[in-house]
């Protein structure tokens, strides 16, 4: 089974208890861990793989409790790095009229300093990208393209979530974009919501905007679409392979879990071409992601509804 090194933040998501109170009125937040390639880290990790977390927290309590929690969940973290500065915080809340209220106090993750290290373990196994913030500067975006180099040069199976959040990408899309498109141009894999796929290419159809993101360099596309299933596209053929029928609480890591459970799959595989064109293979292991994603949409809180191979029958 190959190493799958996941790469960005870990943060304190300090999320309002009353839902319909903005940040101005909430007076009560949860702690909860977040980031999204911490939440891959932890799928991968849950349904036995091998998830190994690179990423930075502060040298302070909140970091203490982000790698314990990650720890706890199977994790590697013996890559993870502490910073003096303070771990990364973002207070949420959902105001009255469905507005997501939000701030961000952006510590430790962009800390990361880029490991040479690294080069020696990483060959022929597995380099997921979450962009979250990785793409917002500091060290850790420098590090994010060392990685993205090393992974080429070590044959490695590259795969990339650009996690766009509206929050923190106001006014400058367009900066988001030209910053992910190297990213789409090397990985073999690329995991997009639907909005980011509309995004990313400028096509509001999910079928043409992966032909224009094929263009840019992924050979194998899954655009997430919720409820309504997920969209594979790879070698000229598309299918959207039908989601479960559940009934969510909390959509919040189905997307995580989703890709986790796919990287998961991919790296149980033997020694597969990076660049691998086995539809029906796919297919298959989209329709189980499938599964990892309604299930985490099931229970509340990212990590906590993650769920086991025997829930997903792999
Ligand atoms: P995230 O909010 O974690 O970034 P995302 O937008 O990347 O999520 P989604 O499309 O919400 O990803 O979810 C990923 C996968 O989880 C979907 O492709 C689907 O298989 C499953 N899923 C999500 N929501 C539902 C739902 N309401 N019912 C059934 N399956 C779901």
């Amino acid at each position: 089974m190959k190493k799958v090194f996941c790469v960005g933040e870990l943060l304190i998501d300090f999320v309002a208890e009353r839902q319909g109170s903005n940040l101005v009125q909430a007076t009560d937040f949860t702690k909860k861990a977040g980031g999204a390639p911490a939440n891959v880290a932890c799928a991968i990790a849950k349904l036995g793989g091998r998830g190994i977390f690179l990423g930075c927290v502060g040298n302070d309590p909140f970091g203490t409790f982000l790698l314990d929690t990650l720890k706890k969940e199977g994790v590697d973290i013996s890559l993870a790095q502490r910073s003096k500065t303070f771990t990364t915080l973002a207070f949420v809340s959902l105001a009255e009229d469905g507005e997501r209220d939000f701030v961000f106090c952006r510590g430790a993750d962009k800390a990361l300093e880029y490991d040479p290290n690294l080069r020696k373990i990483l060959h022929g196994n597995i380099l997921h990208l979450g962009a979250a913030t990785a793409l917002l500067g500091g060290s850790l975006e420098k590090a994010y393209g060392k990685y993205l180099f090393d992974a080429l040069t070590k044959e490695m199976f590259i795969s990339f979530d650009p996690n766009f959040r509206r929050d923190l990408w106001k006014d400058d899309e367009d900066t988001f974009i030209k910053k992910c498109t190297p990213f789409i141009e090397k990985s073999h894999l690329c995991k997009f919501s639907l909005e980011e796929a509309q995004l990313l290419s400028g096509k509001k159809d999910p079928n043409e905007a992966c032909d224009v993101l094929h263009e840019v360099g992924t050979k194998i596309i899954t655009v997430t679409m919720g409820s309504e299933g997920t969209l594979l596209s790879m070698a000229g053929t598309k299918k959207t392979i039908p989601s479960i029928e559940v009934s969510p609480v909390d959509t919040t890591g189905a997307g995580d879990a989703f890709i986790g459970c796919l990287l998961y799959q991919i790296s149980g595989l033997g020694n597969f071409d990076p660049a691998f064109e086995d539809f029906a293979l796919l297919e298959n292991m989209v329709a189980k992601a499938n599964v990892a994603g309604a299930i985490t949409t099931t229970n509340y809180g990212a990590i906590v509804a993650l769920p086991t191979k025997d829930q997903i029958g792999i």
